[in-house]
């Protein structure tokens, strides 16, 4: 899993602790490896597969609210997000940077957000501190 994911997960368990799993997810399920998805491990590092995607469940009973998490993510604009998926629509930083567009993929993602990082080693593998809301 990359380094700036789970910086990532790190931090929203933090504040988080009690939160839901359930729909939390890394690396890509039988359903997911015949489709193009960051969670399947495409980077190859020393021969080991790099997972690059994040799915936190939305739980804002326990303190994990997602729509706040995407919003305090998107407005870091941190250069390590490749796209956000949350609630039928998905932001990019580079395709039509930062401006919501509808999702049509088979998921609508409202159980959770998904989170890519950049392809770059420098970038998926930054442990720096993100700048989160819950
Ligand atoms: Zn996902």
């Amino acid at each position: 899993m990359a380094g700036s994911l789970k910086k990532l997960r790190e931090q929203i368990n933090q504040i988080a602790p009690n939160r839901s799993v359930s729909s939390d997810g890394t690396i890509g399920d039988a359903a997911h490896v015949s489709r193009k998805s960051d969670h399947n491990p495409w980077i190859i590092e020393n021969g080991i597969g790099v997972v690059t995607a994040l799915d936190v469940t939305h739980d804002p009973i326990h303190g994990c609210d997602a729509q706040k998490l995407v919003d305090s993510l998107i407005s870091s604009k941190d250069q390590r997000i490749k796209y956000i998926i949350y609630n039928g629509k998905i932001i990019s930083s580079t395709f039509k940077p930062w401006e919501w567009r509808p999702y049509t993929g088979v998921n609508p993602h409202n159980k959770h957000c998904h989170i890519s990082v950049n392809g770059e080693k420098e970038k998926y593998d930054s442990a720096l501190p993100w700048q989160i809301k819950l």
